[in-house]
């Protein structure tokens, strides 16, 4: 479970202080699938780059529970890439295929030379890439990148994937592509996945909890049928108004 305790972030433009995230307090559980969502300016993406490690939170605590209550270093889990970011950039080397990419990873993980081919197999097979090794990033679509990012954040079996929603830029039927993707390797593997998106639909159709933001501070949090069927907050109304 991922435990969000007091989070706050707040942005020093010159003299101006920005607050992007407010007293964040937020639990996680491994296998569900939430999706954090809210207006423009909301603090999505700060709470997306701080989970991923890209940033450091300006107070606030940020743990991994195992069971009931044996904390881990969530920071060893950003080093060891337990915790992985999908479609804000690409983990890709361009000047090698996409086999020797996923062999260099597996490599750099310890894996042991003779069982790499299989390995990478399996995970071509997950993201639906098999007749795809031998290409260079440049041959590959738009979205068939997308899958290739994912293969290779999957090669370190993460617990958790970030998917920054707002940046994943394919055609409508190529995204409901990758998100069915993502759903069937998120209940094949009990992965935790979380969107942070602005569209209820893809919260409705994928996701289990919801997280409404607004103005840095969560607003409104439970399971999607609870939140959406009887949304308390006014930002939650007026996001499925404008959504539906
Ligand atoms: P969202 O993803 O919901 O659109 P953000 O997390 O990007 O929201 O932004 C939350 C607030 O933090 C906004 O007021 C934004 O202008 C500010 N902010 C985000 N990143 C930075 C930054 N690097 N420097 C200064 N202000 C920032």
């Amino acid at each position: 479970m991922i435990k969000i305790t007091s989070l706050y972030k707040k942005y020093q433009l010159e003299t101006i202080e920005i607050p992007a995230l407010e007293d964040v307090s937020l639990q996680i559980s491994k296998g569900e699938t939430w999706g954090i969502i809210g207006p423009s300016q909301s603090g999505k993406s700060t709470l997306c780059r701080i989970l991923g490690g890209k940033e450091q939170p300006t107070s606030g605590v940020i743990d991994w529970v195992e069971n009931t209550e044996q904390k881990k270093d969530y920071s060893q889990l950003l080093r060891e890439k337990k915790i992985a970011t999908l479609f804000q950039d690409f983990p890709i080397l361009w000047s090698k295929t996409l086999e020797q990419n996923l062999s260099l990873l597996f490599e750099i993980h310890g894996i042991k030379k003779q069982s790499i081919p299989r390995k990478i197999q399996t995970v071509l097979k997950w993201v639906e890439l098999q007749g795809k090794a031998h290409c260079y990033l440049p041959q590959l679509s738009g979205e068939e990148r997308q899958r290739a990012a994912l293969a290779c954040v999957l090669v370190h079996r993460p617990h958790v994937l970030l998917c920054d929603e707002t940046r994943l830029r394919v055609e409508p039927t190529r995204k409901k592509y990758i998100l069915e993707l993502i759903r069937s390797l998120q209940q094949k593997q009990n992965l935790t996945v979380i969107y942070f998106t602005y569209d209820m639909t893809l919260v409705r159709t994928y996701c289990s909890h919801v997280a409404v933001f607004q103005h840095a501070h969560l607003i409104e949090k439970g399971e999607v049928q609870e939140v959406l069927c009887h949304p308390k907050a006014d930002v939650t109304k007026v996001l499925l108004q404008n959504n539906t």
